[in-house]
């Protein structure tokens, strides 16, 4: 447990920098460097491994040491992907925006273009009574010279 905590406490700077042979397990944690105590064919071998095992709390992480960089490789290949994750998040936030604005001018226009709709209903609805107009003119001129010629000819 010596081990372990000289190599916690001397560069506990999360996974950021990770330019010694510093391993973190799936709790962002430095995994200890640990040694194979038990009888068997991989008795010696060394490994990285979660700090809290054997707690309870351990995250499961295991790690061969000879197979460190490809590790290494993968976590940083998964944090540019973290990094680019949230530039797209950046960048939806930004269409999001875009998008509420959009919306908003869309519904200015919605409402301007109703305005001009029931303006034009309005004009039509006039012209229409003019029609009207005429047509009860033109029906009572008519019958006002029907009957004067009726009673005329009498
Ligand atoms: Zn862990």
């Amino acid at each position: 447990m010596a081990s372990h905590n000289s190599i916690g406490s001397s560069s506990r700077s999360r996974s950021k920098q990770t330019s010694s042979s510093q391993v973190v397990c799936y709790h962002n944690e430095i995994a200890p460097l640990r040694t194979v105590r038990y009888d068997g064919p991989t008795k010696g071998k060394r490994f990285f491994g979660c700090s809290y095992w054997p707690e309870q709390r351990t995250c499961g992480f295991f790690k061969w040491a000879d197979e460190v960089d490809d590790v290494r490789d993968l976590q940083h290949l998964v944090m540019e992907k973290e990094t680019r994750i949230c530039e797209l998040e950046y960048e939806m936030n930004m269409m999001k925006d875009k998008v509420k604005r959009l919306k908003a001018k869309k519904e200015k226009l919605v409402e301007e273009v109703e305005e001009m709709g029931i303006a034009t209903t309005e004009t039509m609805f006039e012209l229409k009574e003019n029609n009207t107009d005429k047509r009860l003119m033109l029906t009572l001129v008519f019958s006002w010279a029907f009957f004067t010629l009726v009673l005329l000819m009498k």
